[in-house]
């Protein structure tokens, strides 16, 4: 059976690059349709994450334009990652393709992964090979902060993002996780499904600027960590273990001197010191569980992840709204 293929493409403030991506994307779908691997009404799926420019206004003019391109637009700015689940959970498609609107990731490696799916794979992970469009800090906190997964414990496949492909079944499988901080990536094994990866060299943005400033890019770092581990409050026990197991080294060394010399322990550092690194220590530790409590209060919400305000495009002109 030839697949039908949906691409699914975020976008926040993107009128700088969805002309030269729109075009870029048909050209490739043009191409895989007329090699048989995809089927004829393979299509691209924008979503608009409450964009301020005129993002919305060009993916209509694009989906009345050509009938591959669809699109859909949420309610307000949801950040990437609800905006994505929201165009995998609504795009129909034998499979689903997630795409970044810049083209960053290479899409050459998207006849492979459609191979990948049609020899049975359910999950095709893009990984990058060499992270040499980013800089040295870039490189060096996202290798840490693999690493830090990865001795947590927490399943992750390296140097791989938001480009993927996702058969029919993985998505279903995927819309059972009614999670409300989402970190996609940390999900995917989860899933359990076969999988392989693809391996591309990541380009620079060809235009328009980075969506993902240092602030959210921590946060989505920090959401991939305390979403799948527990290791921090377990950290908290050690180290507060260490602590109590110090002091009463300490306690006994300062009654022992009492006890058998001349001398008290003399110094006010040696009382000072303790407590503001005591006092430090406490406030990160509830800081920390403060954390797990919030995401406990987020989840236990369960609030809407996203709404779904206006559709655009063939594949939608049946269903209206959705949601
Ligand atoms: N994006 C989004 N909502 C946001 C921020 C980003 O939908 O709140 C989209 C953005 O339009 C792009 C993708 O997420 O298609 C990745 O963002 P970007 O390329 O700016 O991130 P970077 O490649 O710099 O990490
Ligand atoms: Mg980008």
């Amino acid at each position: 059976m030839t697949p039908t293929i949906g691409l699914v493409i975020p976008c926040y403030n993107e009128e700088a690059v969805l002309r030269e991506t729109t075009s870029r994307l048909l050209v490739l779908l043009e191409r895989m349709r007329g090699e048989g691997l995809i089927a004829a009404d393979s299509a691209i799926f924008y979503v608009d994450d409450g964009s301020r420019d005129s993002t919305w206004a060009l993916i209509e003019e694009l989906s009345a334009a050509h009938s591959a391109v669809c699109g859909i637009k949420l309610s307000r700015n949801r950040g990437h990652q609800n905006a994505l689940l929201c165009g995998l959970l609504n795009a129909p498609g034998d499979a689903l393709i997630s795409v970044d609107a810049d083209l960053q990731d290479d899409l050459e490696v998207i006849p492979q992964m459609v191979q990948a799916l049609r020899r049975g794979d359910d999950i095709v992970y893009g990984v990058r090979k060499k992270r040499t469009t980013d800089t040295f800090f870039k490189r060096f906190t996202a290798e840490g902060y693999y690493k830090l997964l990865a001795a947590m414990r927490v399943q992750i496949i390296f140097n791989h993002a938001d480009y993927r492909l996702l058969s029919r079944r993985a998505i279903e499988a995927l819309s059972e996780y009614r999670e409300v901080n989402l970190f996609l990536r940390g999900l995917m094994p989860q899933l359990g499904y076969r999988s392989s990866i693809v391996e591309y060299d990541r380009a620079e943005r060809f235009a328009g600027e980075s969506k993902y400033p240092l602030g959210k890019m921590l946060s989505l770092a920090w959401q991939g960590v305390t979403s799948f581990s527990t290791y921090p409050l377990r950290l908290i026990t050690a180290i507060g273990s260490l602590i109590s197991l110090a002091s009463l080294g300490l306690a006994a060394w300062a009654m022992l001197t009492r006890l058998f010399t001349e001398e008290a322990l003399p110094g006010w550092a040696s009382t000072v010191i303790p407590m503001y690194f005591l006092g430090g220590v406490q406030l990160l530790s509830l800081g920390v569980i403060g954390e797990y409590v919030a995401k406990i209060y987020t989840e236990t919400k369960a609030r809407p992840r996203f709404h779904v305000d206006v559709l655009a495009g063939a594949a939608f002109r049946q269903r209206g709204r959705l949601d």
